[in-house]
């Protein structure tokens, strides 16, 4: 009986072993790209994002490379979050399987506004469907509209700001980011809460003497959207001080909630 007793211990101890504030299981992600601009090495970022957000069982990470395809009310619904890693290519009509049809827009801002799931923007991504102006994804998005601009790449420090968030409190104060493009003058949804800025040097080219938001919240209808215009090549996804942001946008976007031991 003693040693059922032991068992039955065990058992229950096995059974909370895993701290308590640590996601109860991976959130379901679906990453969106298939973008076909030089410059911008989707599938390599897609593949390292890929890596950072499965890290330790944070995610469980599907990807589309087709969103003609899969931006449909059936398949959004599987998802907690989805990751905007795409930027609307220039030649439409060369690239059916990539170019959003109207029904397409249509699930993407239903799965977000109504059906309240997350949504996070990589870098160019917030610079999607500008000419001519989707209206309804910039209220969402914010950030690199018509008119934001960048100098050439270089290293800066990204520092949090004093906004209380739940995202913010496990991340680091600043850091020292890897060659990465800084994002300036990006548009800001009304209800958004920058959570990290970056200093642009006014000796730099196009450098304007001021904090340039770079990671900041909105929400669109019941969704929450995480905003982090970093992230231009391999490298500055691999950054520890991007992981971390990310994958604290993450679970937050997908939740509304970020277990302290996410890093
Ligand atoms: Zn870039």
């Amino acid at each position: 009986m003693r040693r059922l007793m032991l068992a039955i211990a065990a058992t229950a101890l096995a059974g909370t072993s895993a701290p308590a504030d640590e996601p109860a299981k991976p959130v379901k992600v679906l990453i969106i790209t298939g973008d076909n601009v030089s410059v911008h090495d989707w599938k390599a970022t897609t593949a390292a994002l890929s890596d950072v957000l499965s890290a330790r069982g944070l995610a469980d990470v599907h990807v589309t490379a087709t969103p003609a395809k899969d931006l449909t009310d059936e398949n959004l619904a599987r998802y907690d979050v989805l990751v905007l890693n795409y930027f609307n290519t220039k030649k439409p009509e060369a690239s059916p399987d990539t170019t959003w049809t109207d029904a397409n827009k249509k699930a993407f801002l239903k799965a977000i506004h109504d059906d309240g799931k997350g949504l996070v923007v990589i870098h160019l991504a917030s610079g999607s469907f500008t000419k001519p102006n989707w209206v309804e994804f910039e209220k969402a998005v914010g950030g690199w509209r018509s008119r934001g601009f960048h100098g050439p790449a270089h290293d800066f420090t990204v520092k949090k700001t004093s906004a209380k968030h739940p995202i913010s409190e496990g991340a680091p104060a600043e850091f020292a980011h890897a060659t990465d493009e800084l994002y300036q003058n990006s548009l800001l949804p009304p209800d958004s809460v920058v959570l990290a800025t970056a200093y642009s040097d006014p000796s730099k080219p196009k450098g304007t003497g001021k904090d340039e938001a770079i990671i900041w919240t909105s929400t669109y209808g019941k969704g929450r959207v995480f905003e982090n215009v970093m992230g231009h090549d391999v490298a500055t996804i691999n950054d520890p001080g991007f992981r971390t942001w990310t994958r604290r946008g993450v679970v937050w976007a997908a939740t509304g909630k970020v277990p302290a031991d996410v890093k």
